[in-house]
């Protein structure tokens, strides 16, 4: 049987031990070692990586109370005899910080609001806890925040410790575990009692500080993000430079900056009024234009840049002052419309819908108005040359 070194000592990352066995599985080679520091996956934590023998471990397992390490390869791994360890400390600590802060984040939750935690996610980002609370207000978030914050600068010695089932009856436990012997617990000196197998930091103050990302309803509770510890560092200067590339693109301190967006998403409104007067007259224009080239019964234009809510207005503004057929199309987006004032007796829709499957097109519409998108411009371009001649020999 291995034994678990991560239990005694969290903070040791190098050994020596001897192998136990190599196996090589289907989906890759495992090692056991009489002695181990690798955390297995478990109570909510990820696993540690690191080295045996200069061989990445890429995961490890519990398995059967065995500790089984995943390696890349079995090449410079002996079948037996000592081997050397190295526990990958940075990812090592991390989780501890997480862990440790999660535990002391649980214990405020319980203590402020009477929200016990029901599970706890320590993601390779940021890590979650559900509690028990239908939901907690922003003021309640902020003092949860504060509270653990505190407790982590009043630096509580964090103690691990194994007791038997007599034993855990005399501590104030938070939650009954489901092993009845050889019982861990992780205490926090002054706040909490847990059964926990995880790895923790020796004090709150190592966990160096909580910040609390968001939280959200989830399934009748509540769901809280947060960071602990280098984490909680990462994710200031992360702010830190989204808040200096926006103080410097609007030229102004960081208060300053919402002031500067609700201005300029006024004059964005009153620039969008104006463009829409001007586009008016502009249509007005182009409409005049267009009567004066009518051929027959058609008023035909390919535009280059228009949207297809321009061609559609720009028709309306046709056919109100002719009664000739309104062809246009737009090779911006791959559209042709059909337009008419309804004097004709035929419809653009009908039209479109016999003749667009021809051309790979799709669309429809009225009597008076149709409209139609086409995979490719050629294909655009095929069907108006169509319905061009079509309107100008039948319609
Ligand atoms: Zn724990």
């Amino acid at each position: 049987m291995t034994k678990k070194l991560y239990y005694e000592n969290a903070y040791l990352t190098e050994w020596e031990t001897n192998i136990l066995e190599t196996i090589e599985k289907e989906d890759g080679y495992y090692v056991i070692l009489e002695e181990t520091a690798f955390y297995p996956h478990g109570g909510g934590q990820p696993c540690d990586t690191g080295s045996i023998q200069g061989i990445s471990v890429i995961d490890v397992l519990n398995e059967d109370d065995q500790v089984l390490h995943k390696v890349a390869s079995l090449k410079s791994i002996p079948q037996e005899g000592t081997v050397t360890c190295k526990v990958d400390w940075n990812q090592r600590f991390d989780h501890m910080q997480q862990h440790s802060g999660q535990h002391l984040l649980s214990a405020v939750c319980l203590d402020l609001y009477k929200a016990m935690t029901l599970s706890f996610h320590l993601g390779t980002d940021y890590c979650t806890i559900d509690v028990e609370a239908s939901e907690l207000s922003t003021s309640q978030l902020e003092s949860i925040e504060r509270e653990v914050n505190r407790r982590i600068y009043q630096n509580h010695r964090i103690l691990s410790y194994w007791v038997n089932e007599e034993e855990v009856k005399s501590l104030n436990l938070v939650k009954q575990p489901k092993v009845t012997k050889d019982i861990r617990i992780v205490e926090i000196e002054d706040v909490e009692y847990n059964a926990c197998g995880g790895t923790h930091v020796s004090s709150t103050g190592e966990i160096g500080m909580i910040k609390l990302l968001k939280a959200e309803k989830h399934k009748g509770n509540t769901r809280i993000y947060f960071k602990a510890g280098y984490r909680a560092l990462e994710e200031f200067n992360d702010s830190q430079r989204i808040l200096g590339a926006l103080s410097a693109k609007f030229k102004t301190g960081k208060h300053e900056i919402m002031d500067r967006i609700e201005k300029w998403e006024l004059e964005q409104k009153q620039l969008q009024a104006e463009l829409a007067i001007l586009k008016e007259q502009n249509d007005e224009y182009v409409a005049a234009q267009m009567l004066d080239g009518q051929e027959g019964n058609l008023i035909a234009h390919i535009f280059e840049d228009k949207t297809l809510k321009d061609l559609q207005n720009l028709a309306s503004k046709i056919t109100s002052q002719s009664d000739a057929f309104v062809l246009l199309a737009t090779a911006a987006e791959n559209k042709v419309v059909l337009a008419q004032n309804n004097n004709s007796g035929q419809s653009c829709g009908a039209f479109f819908k016999e003749h667009l499957g021809n051309f790979n097109g799709k669309g429809g519409g009225s009597n008076i108005l149709a409209q139609a998108g086409f995979p490719t411009w050629e294909d655009a371009q095929a069907f108006y040359e169509f319905a061009s001649q079509q309107i100008k020999d039948q319609m």
